[in-house]
Formats: structure tokens, sequence, C-alpha cells
């Protein structure tokens, strides 16, 4: 399944994913975009707000790859989740 991954060191916090799409995208403690929610996440808004962003700091991601539901006995990934 298809997830939303915002690369923090990418991000600088400019708001513009947030004011496009708030359904998915919000603020972290430190002012850098977060998802806030992976449903319908396919949608003009969602896309918009991708295309939007000044740093290409949004993307897609398979949800095995950048999820906390996934089995980390298999993964090197050092997880921020
Ligand atoms: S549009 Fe990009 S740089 Fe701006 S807050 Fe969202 S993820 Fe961060």
């Amino acid at each position: 399944m298809k997830k939303l991954n915002v690369n923090k060191e990418a991000c600088i916090g400019c708001g513009a994913c947030v004011s496009i799409d708030r359904e998915h995208f919000g603020f972290d403690e430190n002012g850098y975009s977060e998802v806030i929610s992976n449903d319908n996440i396919e949608g003009d808004a969602t896309r918009n707000a991708i295309a939007s962003c000044p740093t290409s700091a949004i993307s897609y991601v398979e949800g095995d790859t950048n999820s906390d539901e996934h089995d980390c006995e298999h993964c090197d990934h050092h997880c921020e989740n």
C-alpha cells in the first residue's frame, strides 16, 4: 500500500503542503511537516501539495518501506517512528 512520506531533512517548514492539504499534512513539534493521515492519498489536494513543495520533500512510498507497522527484524533502517 502506498503511503505519504515527508523527508524531514529536506522540509523547510514553509507550510505549503499544510495549507493545501490539511487532511494529510500537519506540523510536528519542530515546525516541520508530518503526515497525519494516509487515507485517500491520491486526490488532487495531495498531488497539489506534493507538487507545491519547494524542496520536493514529499513523496509516495510503498507501505512496507517506511511504515510504523512493518516488521523491523528484517530492516536496518533507523526509523523515527
Ligand atoms: S511544502 Fe515541503 S518544505 Fe513546505 S512544509 Fe510541506 S514538506 Fe515542508
